[in-house]
């Protein structure tokens, strides 16, 4: 594994980002950018790349918002922002436009069509992830997330994780994604009918 940093000033503040390599492609890489000295207990946030929102502002998921969120939060109060840089939850975006289209033609969920192209619903594995972290010398995390499997990666990998909820309010066009992920990926949404329609409030 390679490793680079430097000091990188954002939209959100002014922090460091390191990239490590763990291959030759671009998709090898993992990114953290880290806001502050990092305390014994550190604030992160592990972002899977969804290029059709973060960079072409699909609005079929809050995967942008999510982004956004976090990156918010982590420079409030200090922490490592850490970006997988692959597609598709891991499936790359080859994969995840298939699924969509299968969306589109026949109706099927983001699960349904990975599990109709023999796909793991989620096949992301967090132990690149856990040696940034470990490499940045985080000894316990307090991750931003809803998806208990990222907690349960974590802490397979012998770093100590609570959760600590990121919730965006859906929008009509992104309730149906947030739907699946709830009912069939187990992420906790509790408020995510409630918080239907409050994005104006
Ligand atoms: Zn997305």
């Amino acid at each position: 594994m390679e490793h680079a940093s430097a000091p990188l000033s954002t939209a959100f503040g002014n922090g460091v980002l390191h990239c490590f390599a763990f291959g030759p492609h671009e998709e090898d890489n993992i990114l953290c950018l880290q806001s502050g000295d990092l305390q014994p207990e550190v604030l992160v946030r592990v972002q899977s790349a969804c290029y059709t929102a973060e960079i072409f502002r699909s609005t079929d998921c809050d995967c942008h918002e999510q982004l956004e969120e976090s990156s918010r939060l982590i420079f409030r109060h200090g922490g490592v922002l850490v970006y997988m840089l692959c597609d598709g939850r891991g499936a790359g975006l080859l994969t995840k436009l298939r699924g969509l289209s299968l969306g589109a033609t026949d109706g099927l969920d983001t699960y349904d069509a990975y599990a109709r192209l023999g796909v793991a619903p989620d096949p992301r594995d967090y132990s690149r992830v856990i040696e940034v972290l470990t490499f940045l010398k985080v000894q316990s995390v307090r991750l931003l997330t809803n998806n208990p499997r990222k907690v349960a990666g974590l802490i397979d990998g012998g770093i100590p994780t609570v959760r600590e909820p990121l919730e965006i309010s859906p929008t009509d066009t992104s309730i149906a994604y947030l739907r699946t992920k709830r009912d069939k990926f187990g992420h906790l949404l509790d408020g995510l009918e409630s918080r239907r329609g409050n994005d104006n409030e």
